[in-house]
């Protein structure tokens, strides 16, 4: 392996990293990855890397799961769970979209009413959505889900890190994970859990990809049902190294602490926006704010923040909600006092407004919280 170079930045200005003439991923290296995701995911099920971002494993796993003649109910309380919906639509399936405004999240009663009037084949659930700062009530939504005999699919991508995802307890059949949010991983590698049904469903699934970047399959067929010796194509060897290093830090601090650091930041979040007159834009917050990221809402009378007064952990909505929210992203190691009061700063700077009351009541609201 080479060592830092005589040079400490490019050209580019952008810092050197030892990241040339590494060895490609051995055999164990991809076991210890595969074992840390059954880790942190509390599953003994199947769990499978697959090389790319998890927008690409959710992907495979919608058109893994769907097509003519299966039922599905898609919980929609965002963008992630709206895309999700149109990949099972493209595969044949029939899909039902629960649908809550983009403020709010799920409620187990329409979920339960929409399962009841439908019989799915499949369930799918976001837990958490990054770009509107809502966590729904997934548990709950598994268990109503297993209960009717559906097959459960859960996008846990943006609550990992942030919220327990206990795949086991929940019974849940398929859990799709990355690394880039508060795992404060990479965004290369993302990993797949899949329970004994699950493969079931999808062997039955005459239009399951095969041959393809998309393929579940071809991942059983030739690595977890293989001696496991010879990895199958050319994994991606340092995004693979450095989510085997994302996840020993979190385990090493503690899956537990690194939780409740991202609720003490969101907590923190709330007090602190509260205190300057800015509200959530989660309608109920705290109810349904999720840990991950605070969404806030643009004060009345104001345009969306400029770019000069964004920065640090602040960014805009995506797409439709550019106007109207602001994300706060104290996600991975910005899941700190440090960070959110610097976002208290550039927001109390924007409105005018004096910060000393948001970092006392982010203070006391990230110590209180437990
Ligand atoms: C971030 C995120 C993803 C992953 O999206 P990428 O485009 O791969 O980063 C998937 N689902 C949810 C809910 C997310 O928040």
């Amino acid at each position: 392996m080479t060592t830092a170079t005589a040079d400490p930045t490019s050209s580019s200005g952008i810092p050197r990293l030892d990241l040339l003439d590494q060895p490609s991923l051995s055999p164990a290296e991809l076991l210890r990855l595969e074992q840390l995701g059954r880790e942190v995911l509390g599953t003994e099920n199947d769990v499978i890397a697959l090389q790319a971002e998890a927008i690409l494993a959710l992907e495979a796993v919608a058109r893994s799961v769907a097509a003519p003649g299966r039922r599905a109910i898609n919980v929609v309380t965002g963008p992630y769970g709206a895309i999700f919906g149109g990949w099972m639509r493209e595969m044949g399936a029939e899909v039902v979209d629960v649908t809550s405004p983009f403020d709010s999240i799920a409620t187990v009663d329409a979920v339960a009413a929409a399962i009841a009037d439908h019989r799915p084949d499949v369930v799918a659930v976001v837990q958490a959505e990054a770009a509107t700062g809502g966590t729904n009530p997934a548990a709950q939504i598994i268990r109503v889900a297993r209960d009717a005999g559906a097959l459960t699919v859960l996008d846990a991508v943006a609550a990992i890190g942030a919220e327990p995802v206990p795949v086991d307890d929940w019974g849940v059949d398929i859990v799709v994970i990355g690394g880039q949010k508060s795992l404060a991983g990479p965004a290369g590698v993302s990993l797949v859990a899949l329970s004994d049904d699950a493969w079931t469903l999808i062997e039955n699934t005459p239009s399951a990809p095969r041959g393809s970047s998309l393929s579940l399959l071809d991942w059983r067929h030739d690595w977890v049902l293989t001696d496991r010796t010879l990895i199958p194509g050319l994994p991606s060897w340092l995004e693979s190294r450095a989510m085997i290093q994302a996840i020993e830090r979190v385990l090493a601090e503690g899956l537990d602490a690194v939780n409740l650091r991202h609720r003490r930041a969101a907590a923190a979040t709330l007090a602190g926006a509260s205190a300057l007159g800015i509200r959530a834009w989660q309608r109920d917050a705290p109810h349904g704010a999720a840990p991950v990221v605070t969404a806030l809402r643009v004060p009345e009378g104001r345009d969306a923040l400029t770019e000069r007064e964004l920065g640090g952990i602040l960014s805009p909505g995506n797409d439709a909600l550019r106007e109207s929210l602001i994300r706060v992203n104290h996600v991975g190691r910005a899941a700190s006092l440090d960070a959110v009061s610097d976002a208290l700063e550039r927001l109390a700077a924007a409105l005018d407004a004096d910060p000393a009351l948001a970092h006392d009541a982010a203070a006391r609201a990230w110590n209180a919280t437990t």
